[in-house]
């Protein structure tokens, strides 16, 4: 997963997509950089780590120039080094060019492995690279035209910004699996991931860029270009589930929203004898809200979490590492003595935390800890930008629901059922991605597990 954001002819294009980024930060945490065009070239900055880390008013002096693009990361392919770091930007036979790109492509080995036996040398190991590439040997004439050329050949999933001197271009692959969002400050246009991004800066958000929608963004205003034939959409639920803010607008709602009629759907189909309900901080915290009002349970913020956690620099030793969810979240006992309680999260993926957490409760007090959680099983790794882990890593894929149960120690376990988050997405079900749930793919493909 990854955030980007972009902006075109403001003054102070480098600050606003700090602060974008800022807003956008909870998409990726591993890296951040931004390239900015001073119309003559590109400037570049990017380094390991969070975007209040990474950039100072010094590094910021040094991205010149009305336009900029931004990135931050989270590892999907490609290991977690500063090669593989964002914006990637490259000089090439025709000027300048800088790409952002969140998604991840599924045919980019199979391209890179045939370009390199033709001779091609790979600055990373990104799929992103592999679109430089095609663009840099497409033989189009304008850059828009190489661009559209490039991706013709490559499948997955993208959202992308690319920067050149002169033009800034947005795209979104035509099964639309990662939002994109188009806004405008003032009169200059801006891009970003989610609608937090916008509101941050005190843009407009204008309307999102449609799945298989070019935007070419120059001196003449916006021009939208439409290359590909049209296909259903495949916006990927979990941005819903898990990934996006609550704050954001995308794929048509309202985030918060969305998340709060799941917790209600499942309180529907499993109710829990309780005394309250709880949150899981933060991302159970609008479907707890949705589970309580539905099964009129008081809702109690029995789990605390620390905001002040960033990466903790011990979490790499094995030693300590159960330490890792102590450190951000701690029960309140005095509410929990003697209690039933009815715990919200949002997904469950190894089960690893669900486990620490269900324990926190118990050794607190609570006399039964019901777990529910607002999605259905993940039980098939995501090939299109989320970072679940392989198969065998997800506990859904070999283990039913009562084993599950057991291995966290819940009184009861209920996942939210697929027909009941499709409910929640009536009307347009047919217009999102379940794979991570079902295994059925949108198209077949090579992997690499
Ligand atoms: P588990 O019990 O599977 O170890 O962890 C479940 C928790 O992981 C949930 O609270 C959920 O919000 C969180 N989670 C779900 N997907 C992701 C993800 O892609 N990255 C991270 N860091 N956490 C996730
Ligand atoms: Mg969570």
């Amino acid at each position: 997963m990854c955030g980007i954001f972009g902006i075109y002819d403001h003054p102070e294009a480098s600050n606003h997509t700090y602060l974008g980024l800022y807003a956008l930060q909870h998409r990726g945490q591993e890296s951040a950089g931004i390239v900015s065009s001073d119309q003559k070239q590109l400037h570049h900055y990017r380094q390991m780590g969070l975007v209040s880390e990474v950039f100072s008013r010094d590094t910021l002096r040094r991205l010149p120039g009305r336009s900029a693009i931004g990135h931050v990361r989270y590892s999907t392919t490609g290991s977690s080094e500063l090669k593989n770091a964002q914006p990637f930007m490259v000089d090439y036979a025709r000027g300048m060019m800088a790409i952002s790109h969140n998604g991840n492509l599924t045919n980019a080995s199979l391209i890179r492995g045939e370009m390199e036996s033709r001779g091609s040398i790979f600055q990373s190991n990104m799929d992103t690279e592999v679109i430089v590439h095609l663009i840099a040997r497409s033989k189009e004439k304008t850059f828009l035209e190489r661009t559209i050329h490039a991706l013709r050949q490559v499948e997955g999933a993208y959202s992308l910004l690319f920067l050149t001197e002169k033009e800034m271009v947005a795209a979104r692959d035509p099964l639309g699996f990662r939002p994109l969002v188009l806004g405008s400050l003032k009169d200059s246009p801006v891009v970003a991931s989610e609608t937090c991004a916008f509101d941050l800066i005190g843009a407009k958000f204008i309307r999102e860029i449609e799945p298989g929608e070019i935007l070419l963004i120059n001196g003449d205003g916006i021009k939208s270009f439409k290359p590909f034939p049209r296909k259903q959409r495949h916006q990927c639920i979990f941005e819903f589930i898990y990934f996006a803010r609550p704050d954001s607008f995308i794929f048509n709602h309202n985030v918060y929203e969305m998340r709060k009629s799941f917790g209600a759907q499942l309180s529907k189909e499993s109710p829990a004898g309780a005394d309250m309900a709880i949150p899981i901080p933060d991302s159970g915290f609008p479907a707890a809200l949705g589970y309580a009002a539905q099964s009129k349970l008081p809702l109690e913020l029995g789990m605390i979490r620390n905001h002040y956690v960033g990466r903790t620099f011990i979490e790499p030793e094995q030693r300590i590492r159960h330490f890792g969810v102590k450190i951000k979240l701690n029960p309140v006992r005095e509410l929990l003595k003697g209690k039933k309680v009815v715990i919200v999260d949002d997904s469950i993926v190894r089960a690893t935390t669900s486990r620490k957490i269900v324990k926190m409760f118990r050794n607190a007090g609570a006399r039964e800890v019901h777990v529910r959680i607002s999605s259905p099983p993940i039980t098939a790794p995501c090939f299109f930008g989320i970072d679940t882990p392989k198969k065998s890593e997800l506990i859904a894929s070999s283990h039913q629901v009562r084993e599950i149960q057991k291995f966290i120690h819940a009184t009861s376990l209920n996942y939210l059922s697929l027909e009941g988050l499709k409910k929640c997405v009536r009307g347009e079900e047919e217009n999102f991605c379940y794979a991570c749930f079902t295994g059925d793919y949108p198209y077949p493909f090579q992997t690499e597990i």
